[in-house]
């Protein structure tokens, strides 16, 4: 089993190939910064009918600076002066930008592409001259990397939000937040009907990250708007702390954005690119997510089959240094947990958890013994699809006792290997108080069959 989970991006590329890609991820991503209600919804619906408990992450846009409509593409020469307006010029889409652009200060258009130097300014309109040219087209992102924003949260993401959660979307991702209060606005409106997802993807998001990791279910190194807001050199640095941090607080963190960008065009990766993410699993991460490869890339299943065989001949080969227990006893346990089925050469660890906490804490060590979560939430089972080397098990039927439990997992055991060995069994008693892992059981199978 693959134990660094893969999250691919449905768009134009994939929603023909669907079925191929099936095998290999665990989580379809619909980025709603595109389409419209009716195009949400045929995503949906194609994922659904592909596999029905698919789980499905929702991006929403954020604050997100965007080009408004121009009517054909420009190409733009360093040199050129251009004129941002909503009368005559290049609209753009949301009308704060007049008030966040500043005098001398450059913008970025296009994921970098095109620099502009702003020369002048006023309240509807902003004058520059472009540093490094570029084709310009509608709706192209615009990163104004210094500028602090009060909000991270938009009317418009808040729509958008309620539309994912009537379609019955699993994780939100919350692009460009800027804080925990952001989180926080968000999670009263969705109750714990799903998990939220804080992309970090600004600097002032830096500044917070900790209270940020601390209010979200899980955290994504979005790599792209990052990039361009705190400077590519500074990259490396900030990603290996965001896994750092989130793994430290126990919450699943995802690695985003030009994984495999050179398969949106060609049919084998970089060199680059495959040491970029055997790196982002020596460093920790839970998942790793394909946004252009897979949504607009000639060569979707292409790209997932090499992000998949990256993993795993990577995993079979590196071991994972694990963060420190905290100072609480289930910590101690879930440490005791691997140490004994890594020590035992156990072939799997079963954990039984109704709320996915003793789960996740497991997971949170990285074992080298591959984790069944046993839940008896569809929802919740569907969650832990994130989390690193989890298959999470649905329980048909209420495990009531230790008994129980244990029986279910030999059978489990059986069926699967056919042979003698060693499994780890723990969790919490299902007559003890929910949450808790309070037993841990290290049982022989010796006979065959
Ligand atoms: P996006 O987020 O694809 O929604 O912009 C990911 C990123 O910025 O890296
Ligand atoms: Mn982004």
């Amino acid at each position: 089993m693959r134990r660094t989970k893969i999250i691919a991006t449905l768009g134009p590329s994939s929603t023909q190939r669907i079925k191929e890609m099936l095998e290999y991820v665990d989580i379809f991503r619909i980025n709603f910064a595109h389409g419209d209600e009716e195009s949400h919804k045929l995503y949906f619906d194609i994922i659904r009918e592909a596999k029905k408990d698919i789980p499905i992450l929702v991006d929403l846009p954020g604050p997100k600076m965007r080009i408004g409509d121009i009517s054909k593409e420009m190409l733009l020469r360093p040199g050129d002066k251009i004129v941002f307006s909503q009368k005559e010029g290049i609209p753009v889409e949301d009308m704060n930008f007049y008030k966040m652009v500043k005098k001398d200060s450059e913008i970025l258009v296009a994921d970098g592409n095109i620099k502009i130097k702003i020369v002048n300014k006023g309240e509807d309109f902003a004058e520059g001259i472009v540093i490094e040219g570029g084709i310009l087209r509608s709706r192209k992102g615009i990163n104004i990397p210094e500028t602090e924003l009060e909000s991270g949260v938009t009317p418009n993401d808040l729509r958008l939000l309620d539309e994912a959660l009537k379609l019955g979307a699993d994780f939100i991702g919350l692009s460009f937040v800027l804080s925990e209060k952001d989180i926080i606005k968000i999670k009263e409106i969705v109750k714990g009907n799903v998990w939220i997802i804080a992309k970090i993807e600004k600097n002032q998001a830096l500044k917070k990250l900790e209270a940020i990791i601390r209010e979200s279910d899980g955290i994504m190194v979005a790599r792209g708007d990052l990039g361009l807001e705190i400077g590519l050199e500074r990259l490396p640095f900030v990603q290996k702390r965001i896994i750092k941090e989130s793994r430290h607080a126990g919450k699943p963190v995802i690695l985003a954005t030009q994984v495999l960008n050179s398969m949106v065009n060609n049919p084998i990766p970089t060199r680059a690119e495959a040491t970029d993410i055997v790196n982002a699993i020596i460093e920790g991460v839970d998942a790793i997510l394909l946004t252009d490869e897979t949504a607009e890339g000639k060569y979707p299943v292409e790209a997932i089959q090499y992000l998949d065989k990256i993993i795993t001949y990577a995993e079979a080969r590196i071991r994972n240094n694990r963060p420190k227990p905290r100072d609480e006893i289930d910590d101690a346990i879930a440490l005791a947990i691997v140490e004994i089925a890594e020590i035992a050469n156990a072939k799997l660890i079963f954990v039984h958890s109704r709320t996915g906490s003793s789960i996740m804490r497991v997971s949170r060590f990285r074992p080298r013994v591959d984790i069944i979560g046993l839940c008896k939430s569809e929802q919740i089972a569907k969650r832990l699809k994130l989390c690193y080397g989890v298959t999470p098990l649905l329980l048909k039927k209420e495990l009531k006792n230790l008994n129980q439990i244990v029986s279910f997992c030999e059978r489990f055991y059986r069926r699967k290997f056919r042979k003698t060995g060693r499994i780890v069994i723990a969790g919490g008693d299902p007559r003890s108080k929910e949450g808790k892992t309070d037993f841990i059981k290290l049982h022989e199978i010796n006979t065959e069959s």
